[in-house]
């Protein structure tokens, strides 16, 4: 096995502002995982491992290095629908996931925004749904995952184990997971009942998600970072109580194949035309003002309610020159403060975040962690090649401020984050145990991403 140049391929982050050229390998089955470990130390190159390579910046990418794409490896290797519980190779995507086991009266328990991910990439990165404040994230559902180290070992890890915690959420840094058993979450029904409902500034949205946080399955907010007082448009949901077998069948979950007459597939083109200030501006106001002022519920699809970044196919090449995204955890004692403050150092700027989406969370146990008690923003800057240096000195003036106050970020969907910042809200124990970790199961340092190293994880 070599090197050859006719594997190199160019790989991005979601975001399509980071590009790498890499050799890409991309393995049908586990067995031939484990060559790849002689043939990076042969050839003094370091493994990237990706997965669908939906995180936004650098998680899965790296310059000139092996690129191990796990995307292939599909297989469902138990499935057992009495108890729920399904155990998977590490390609299988969320949207496999629900495929499968819908039918027999199971979901996810968390789902992300797209269901394009990989099982491997949502654990590498512990990912969280409109859910997290009640359900917690991906990884609190695994019941054990396998581990293939660079000594070319694998071992099973159950939840008891030390070293889970790390493993989850550890940025694909310790070993390959290759193999994940996981616990589904029951349901009668294949429908939500979605409320949704307006809101006028941050004090009411916030207010809002407090209250109903203890009664709902699902909560987000989308907000209009235009607007100086906040405009919000909530979005709540319940698991359908009744019992209704024919909405859990595939059949029933299928998103539009055409939005408001355009074939999706063609609609990101037509996006474009609509990707700048002035519009996004235009078309907020106008979704602000369609929405009920009142709650008013309605029955969704889980597939719509969940995924509704996928009904555009390619959305993201409507920015044209890419976008970062950018998400803030901050406590929930600051968020009052500190959101409307961060809207208002955009609107100064002169940058703003065409898409803003807050959700509520609460602390998990995992060591390399952007979870806590309180609220998120995640937000869409696009990126104009002119502007990026100073795009990227604005976001780190809100890092400052989002640290200053206790907050945290997330690995998955960064691309700014400078080695002093994951320090300090991760704090320098913390790092210190990871890369004590990092020592003993890649003595070689063979794992690595771009990501990992620009912030000082390795
Ligand atoms: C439209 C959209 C909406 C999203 N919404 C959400 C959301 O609501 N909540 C949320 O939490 N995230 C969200 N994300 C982010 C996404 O869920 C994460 O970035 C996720 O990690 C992507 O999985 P992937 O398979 O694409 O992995 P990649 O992005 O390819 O890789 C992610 C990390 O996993 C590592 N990795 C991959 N496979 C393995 C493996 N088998 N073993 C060990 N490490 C591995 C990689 O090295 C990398 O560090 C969204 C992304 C998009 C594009």
């Amino acid at each position: 096995m070599s090197l050859e140049p006719d594997s190199i391929r160019r790989v991005s982050g979601f975001g399509e502002v980071q590009w790498a050229d890499g050799y890409v390998f991309q393995p049908e089955t586990i067995a031939e995982i484990a060559p790849l470990f002689d043939l990076a130390r042969a050839e003094k190159r370091t493994i990237c491992l990706r997965g669908a390579g939906r995180s936004y910046g650098d998680a899965s990418i790296d310059p000139e290095q092996i690129i191990l794409d796990l995307c292939n490896l599909i297989l469902v290797l138990q499935w057992d629908p009495e108890s729920g519980v399904i155990t998977v190779e590490p390609g299988v995507t969320i949207q496999q996931l629900w495929q499968r086991c819908l039918q027999t009266g199971w979901w996810p328990p968390v789902v992300p925004g797209t269901m394009h991910v990989t099982l491997g990439g949502a654990l590498a990165m512990n990912i969280h749904g409109k859910n997290h404040f009640r359900a917690g994230s991906l990884g609190q559902h695994v019941l054990s995952l396998d581990l293939l180290t660079p000594d070319g070992k694998t071992q099973t890890i159950s939840r008891e184990d030390e070293l889970f915690n790390s493993i989850i959420g550890g940025a694909g840094l310790l070993g390959i997971i290759t193999k994940v058993t996981l616990q589904m979450h029951k349901i009668t029904s294949g429908e939500l009942d979605v409320t949704a409902l307006k809101t006028v500034s941050w004090a009411e949205t916030l207010a809002y998600f407090d209250r109903v946080a203890a009664e709902v399955d699902y909560l987000v907010g989308w907000v209009d970072m235009s607007n100086p007082k906040g405009h919000a448009v909530i979005h709540h949901a319940n698991y359908s109580p009744e019992s209704h077998p024919a909405s859990m069948q595939t059949s029933a979950q299928e998103l539009p194949p055409k939005i408001f007459g355009f074939p999706k597939a063609q609609l990101w083109r037509i996006m474009r035309f609509v990707t700048n200030p002035v519009a996004v501006k235009v078309l907020n106001g106008i979704k602000f003002a369609l929405a009920p002022k009142q709650p008013k519920t309605f029955r969704q699809s889980l597939v719509a309610f969940s995924f509704l970044l996928d009904y555009v196919p390619n959305w993201q090449k409507c920015y044209r020159t890419g976008f970062l995204q950018f998400q803030v955890f901050l406590p929930k004692e600051e968020a009052l403060e500190i959101f409307p403050l961060i809207a208002e150092m955009q609107r100064s700027s002169g940058f703003f975040a065409y898409l803003a989406v807050l959700k509520r969370h609460r602390p998990d146990p995992f060591t390399i962690t952007w979870a806590l008690d309180g609220y998120s923003l995640a937000m869409d800057f696009p990126v104009h090649p002119a502007s990026k240096d100073a795009l990227i000195a604005f976001l780190h003036e809100v890092t400052d401020v989002v640290l200053a106050c206790g907050g945290r970020f997330y690995l998955a969907k960064d691309s700014t984050l400078r080695p002093e910042d994951i320090q300090s809200y991760l704090g320098q124990e913390t790092i210190d145990k990871f890369q004590g970790l990092k020592s003993k199961h890649d003595p070689e340092n063979l794992l690595q991403t771009q990501l990992a190293r620009r912030v000082g994880l390795i």
